[in-house]
């Protein structure tokens, strides 16, 4: 199959790889002529340019530029494809991109490659990178159900675990377990660093271990993405910090009023059930 990857990034440049092990002719698009070279030479895509009218002959083409960049990326191609041809995204909020992108493009399938790393650009790519990691699609009524099942088909051949979920059960489902932890995390550094004492932050930081790395690794992430997020999934992260922010409070009134019995329920509770957050992917 001819595939086509717009931006040659993590998530572009990772694809590319393994759609390319896979016997697939890859075409990349890139801003910038070095990424395209590297492209080439990393054996990501069997050809790269900046010219989005060199995907005019593939048969799906993969938009994975940041999220703002999505729809006026899709934009740009229309003139150049013909009306078979299949356009799906990476972007990990949905219902701001699928409605308006299946407006411009029929054979558009949202999608979500729940994988990936701190990193970002063409050097962060990494080898089956979505292997046993969740891939949602996102359908809607207007979803041509070929194009759906052509997409599938390529995401099951990643080995992923293939999720079909409306754009808003996505993006209220990622506004959970992706978009808030990475909201809690970032107000968990900054936190820290508001402690007053210099002498307690320096010791802080000193003595930051395994639970500070797990807890602040999301946080310390790729501040544009976390900043898209915010924005193109607003409503759903709101309604997430709200609930959370309802929660935090129960915790200090527990510990205010030495209710320590409640604070033993609440941490064995969830002793118990984070493994479902875990292991559902293996279901
Ligand atoms: P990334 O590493 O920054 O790659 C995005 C690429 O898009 C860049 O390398 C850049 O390549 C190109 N680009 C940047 N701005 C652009 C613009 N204004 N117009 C056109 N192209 C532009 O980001 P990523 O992590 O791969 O994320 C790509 C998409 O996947 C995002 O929509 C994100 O929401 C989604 N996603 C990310 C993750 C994750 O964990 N990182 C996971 C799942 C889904 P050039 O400068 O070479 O053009």
């Amino acid at each position: 199959m001819k595939i086509g990857i717009v931006g040659i990034g993590l998530i572009g440049a990772s694809l590319g790889w393994d759609f390319r092990q896979m016997g697939h002719h890859v075409i990349g698009v890139s801003r910038q002529h070095s990424t395209c070279t590297t492209a080439e030479r990393e054996e990501i895509c069997d050809r790269a340019s900046c010219n989005l009218a060199s995907l005019q002959d593939t048969e799906i083409i993969f938009i994975c530029t940041p999220i703002a960049a999505i729809i006026p990326t899709i934009e740009q191609l229309i003139p150049h494809l013909h009306p078979d041809t299949i356009i799906t995204d990476a972007g990990s909020v949905k219902e701001a991109i699928v409605d308006r992108s299946t407006e411009l493009w029929a054979n558009f399938v949202g999608g979500h490659p729940m994988a990936g790393n701190s990193q970002s650009g063409i050097a962060a790519f990494e080898k089956r990178l979505f292997a046993d990691r969740p891939y949602v699609l996102t359908p809607t009524s207007k979803t041509s159900p070929i194009a759906l099942e052509r997409v599938a088909e390529l995401v099951r051949s990643l080995n992923s675990i293939l999720y079909y979920a409306t754009p808003e059960q996505h993006d209220l489902a990622v506004a959970w377990i992706s978009h808030l932890p990475i909201m809690v995390s970032a107000s968990l550094i900054s936190a820290c660093l508001h402690e007053a004492d210099p002498t307690i932050l320096d010791f802080a930081k000193k003595f930051a271990s395994t639970g500070f790395r797990d807890t602040s690794r999301v946080g310390g992430g790729n501040p544009e993405m976390g900043m898209m997020m915010a924005e193109y999934n607003r409503e759903a992260i709101l309604r997430s910090l709200y609930q959370y922010r309802d929660r935090l409070d129960t915790v200090i009134g527990s510990i205010e009023t030495q209710a320590w019995t409640e604070i033993k329920d609440l941490l064995s509770t969830n002793q118990s059930v984070r493994n479902d957050f875990l292991d559902s992917k293996d279901v």
